[in-house]
């Protein structure tokens, strides 16, 4: 009777160590982000949190079609984050936060891990999907990164889809900003941490890294920055190394959080640094720069997938909107920690 039980305990061992090593061993394709920040389980209503995985799943649906169909991992990075663009929920494209004047100023960034090509642009106001503008830049122009009114300009040249300021307006993200302004002339009185002058305003980021089947990486981030943002204030969204990277002999990696501290950081290139030259894990290189940028005293996420398809989701915020697709085309969608 005893060597039965002792027999059984062993094949269940067995197979709980052996489904667990397949765990760890899933391979990811795409890995994408809607942003960290102080995201409570309790101030969300299931409504809400369903529309928001929605959006989710339907961004990794569309970027693993393309994976899936040949395409590039620029392609996929591209389609997934198009997706939650084009979601008012998110503050990227429509659905943007205002700058303390009422407008919306757009950033976004995007890098081939093969060729290590890069393209960004920062405070644009009429491009509908600022991820394809920054693809633009990447493979048209001789450039990186373009600002303003040039950026726009080119956008015209490039044909891409430009629309008016109006389009990007939403009643939250308006209300956000109203509350912003309310909570800074309250908190300018009473308080000397500037941490305490930005709360919260920055949700919603969106991100996306992605393999492809010829073993290329790429990430990209968009974003319309922090709310009751002034003078022109650009964070580290289209700033290649800071909330983007990509390196094919290493990782592609995407930032979300409050820019200034991940721009201090380069944040994103650390990952690829410490992977590099220290030889870490795609999960202890990312970790160890959410801890960086802790102990600085900034708060955020980032997501980074690996060229042997292993990836990190790091934050430390109350949550990160989130999601991943295998190799095989198993979706994942989480919020919270
Ligand atoms: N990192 C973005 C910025 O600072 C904001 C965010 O990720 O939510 O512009």
């Amino acid at each position: 009777m005893n060597r039965i039980l002792v027999t059984l305990l062993l094949v269940i061992w067995v197979m709980r160590a052996l489904s667990q090593n397949q765990a760890n061993n899933e391979k990811y394709v795409l890995v994408i982000h809607g942003g960290a920040g102080t995201i409570l389980q309790q101030t969300m209503t299931r409504e809400k949190e369903k529309a928001y995985k929605a959006v989710l799943e339907k961004a990794l649906q569309a970027g693993y079609a393309k994976l899936q169909s040949g395409k590039t991992s620029i392609d996929a990075v591209q389609a997934a984050i198009r997706v939650m663009e084009d979601s008012p929920l998110y503050n990227a494209g429509k659905g943007a936060v205002f700058t303390h004047d009422g407008r919306n100023e757009l950033d976004a960034s995007i890098m081939d891990g093969g060729t290590r090509k890069a393209g960004a642009v920062a405070g644009v106001t009429i491009v509908k999907n600022p991820i394809d503008a920054a693809r633009a830049v990447m493979e048209k122009s001789q450039h990186v990164m373009l600002v303003g009114k040039g950026a726009e300009a080119f956008a015209k040249e490039q044909r891409l889809v430009l629309v008016d300021p109006k389009y990007f307006y939403t009643r939250e993200r308006s209300e956000g900003l109203q509350k912003a302004i309310e909570k800074e002339k309250v908190q300018l009185d009473h308080s000397a941490n500037p941490q305490d002058h930005w709360p919260d305003s920055k949700f919603g980021t969106v991100g996306a890294v992605a393999l492809d089947q010829e073993g290329n990486l790429a990430a990209g981030t968009s974003t319309g920055g922090m709310s009751n943002k002034r003078f022109g204030r650009v964070g580290d969204s289209p700033i290649i190394g800071a909330g983007t990277y990509a390196n094919n002999e290493t990782v592609a990696v995407s930032c979300t959080g409050w820019g200034e501290f991940f721009i201090r950081n380069i944040a994103a290139y650390d990952v690829s640094a410490l992977m590099e030259y220290r030889n870490l894990t795609v999960k202890k290189a990312a970790l160890a720069v959410i801890e960086k940028v802790g102990n600085m005293g900034g708060d955020g996420g980032l997501i980074a997938l690996d060229k042997n398809g292993n990836m990190a989701m790091p934050f430390n915020t109350a949550g990160m909107y989130r999601g991943t697709v295998t190799k095989e085309g198993k979706i994942e969608v989480l919020i919270y920690k």
